[in-house]
């Protein structure tokens, strides 16, 4: 028999389509399967050959799906299903879970039942791949495709083909057993990148190419970044260890594998900027949050340039050294909570190019700062010349105009942060001429010596702005980095060693 599999231009499917070849590749069996840019072939005159080869890299790969937890007082190790694994699940028996998909619970038998569907023609049309069939093996499923859901309303699959709408019922029924086959075994991918908030959400991450070759390689490229037996992220601390990484949230877990890619794998061409977000909630009901990410070349080439000349990994040398602390006179505590929202959203504003909104996240804010080391300061310093500066054209003595008039903010910001705020606010480049005067009129309130401001810097960041006028917002944010960083080295607690 002879299965052909194009490719479906949907990102859960091809994932699994590039999973089942690399299993079959991997099992090191005898037969004829071959994965171009754009179809996987599976040639054999030996059905029950396929269904061994088949049923052994699903039972072999079992593993993949759950966590090993010992007991802590009885010593006895229980299996988990890992949180996003929408496989359901039936009552365990000795600590071994037990899945109610017969696929996972008797393979050789599921595998042989679904070898005999895929060999009959039929009349029927397939809705997630649009090739006539037989007879469908199981109905549609989030368990074979994640993104349809119960409620009609919300499904994520068309629910029309060439004009003609399904109805509900045909809709569910008409899903050929290739499909239910390729899609419920993607499970089995060690390549799904994963974060679980216990209680809340898991967020799985899947790249996206056009064509199966890219795709592959990626995929293969980066596949020692992760292990895939720890329960709440896959993610590796360092390419050695087993230990994983507890980033805060979806941007900080890409922003770090990313880092990560950069800096520990010999990658080839091919590195993956296209991915999807898949959010999968905890409780009974799973409705799946989706999105795409595309990330830029210039933030891509940004992340390249910081590690390859500098070393500088923006998360773990950056985000992840940067702290709220709250303003107390016994000392300066951190806000977690807040470090972790503040992390995540640093992460966010640099992976879709957002500096205003970096910048923002950089503020004072009530009742304490955002404040880092002298090193972490340094690390800022380099991204915001290679991110913002390099490409608008600004040199690094222009750089100091616009870091002497932070200083002035900071300085005059000490009892006072609307100045601070005011300047953040600012939407025309009239309000930032206003706001220029006042910390022109506020500097002479000030001992100049005793707070070791220099107020020439105004007269410099002012003909700065003349000359660039354009990029007028580019500048204000460039201050608020500015003025937020020397007023968090400024206040007492600020530095942190
Ligand atoms: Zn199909």
């Amino acid at each position: 028999m002879e299965i052909k599999i194009p490719i479906y231009n949907d990102i859960w499917m091809d994932n699994a389509v590039e999973n089942l070849y690399r299993l079959i590749n991997d099992s090191e069996e005898e037969i004829d399967i071959n994965l171009d840019k754009t179809e996987l072939t599976v040639n054999t005159n030996d059905k029950d050959g396929l269904r061994g080869i088949l049923s052994s890299i699903i039972q072999n790969n079992r593993n993949t799906l759950i966590v090993k937890h010992k007991d802590k007082k009885t010593g006895e190790i229980k299996e988990i299903k890992k949180d996003f694994v929408l496989i359901q699940e039936g009552k365990k028996i000795d600590g071994i879970v037990a899945f109610k998909e017969n696929i996972y619970s008797e393979p050789n038998k599921s595998t042989s039942e679904i070898l005999d569907l895929i060999e009959k023609n039929g009349e029927r049309t397939c809705v997630v791949c649009g090739n006539t069939f037989f007879k469908p093996y199981k109905k549609l499923q989030q368990a074979s495709y994640p993104f349809v859901t119960k409620i009609k309303s919300l499904s994520g699959v068309r629910t029309y083909k060439d004009g003609n709408f399904y109805s509900f019922r045909e809709y569910y029924d008409n899903f050929c057993p290739i499909c239910y086959m390729v899609g419920i075994l993607e499970w089995l991918d060690s390549r799904i990148i994963y974060r679980t908030f216990p209680g809340d959400k898991s967020i799985l991450f899947l790249p996206y190419f056009d064509n199966f070759e890219d795709l592959v390689e990626f995929k293969e490229e980066y596949g020692p970044l992760l292990n895939k037996s720890e329960r709440y992220s896959n993610i590796r601390v360092n390419l050695d260890e087993d230990k994983t990484e507890g980033t805060p949230g979806k941007f900080s877990t890409l922003l770090c594998f990313y880092e990560k890619f950069l800096l520990d794998i010999d990658y080839e061409n091919v590195i993956g900027r296209n991915w999807a977000i898949m959010e999968v909630p905890f409780g009974s009901v799973k409705n799946i949050k989706f999105r795409m990410l595309n990330l830029t070349d210039s933030i891509l080439g940004v992340m390249k340039e910081l590690i390859g000349e500098n070393e500088i990994r923006v998360y773990t040398n950056l985000i992840k050294e940067t702290y709220f602390f709250i303003d107390n006179p016994k000392g300066a505590p951190v806000d977690w909570d807040l470090t972790r929202k503040i992390r995540e959203k640093l992460s966010e504003s640099f992976l879709i190019d957002d500096f205003r909104s970096f910048s923002r996240m950089l503020l004072p804010r009530k009742g304490g700062k955002v404040g880092y080391s002298s090193e972490t300061r340094r690390n800022l310093e380099s991204l915001i010349y290679i991110w913002r500066l390099k490409k608008m054209g600004i040199s690094k003595e222009s750089l100091g105009s616009i870091k002497g008039v932070g200083n002035i903010v900071a300085k005059v910001s000490k009892n006072n942060l609307s100045l601070l705020y005011k300047l953040d606010k600012t939407r025309s480049i009239e309000d930032f001429w206003s706001v220029l005067r006042e910390i022109s009129r506020k500097l002479i309130g000030i001992d100049i010596k005793k707070a070791k401001v220099r107020p020439t810097s105004l007269d410099e960041l002012i003909q700065l702005l003349k000359d660039n006028e354009a990029q007028w917002t580019e500048i204000r944010d460039l201050l608020v980095v500015y003025s937020s960083m020397y007023y968090a080295i400024g206040s007492r607690g600020g530095e942190k060693k």
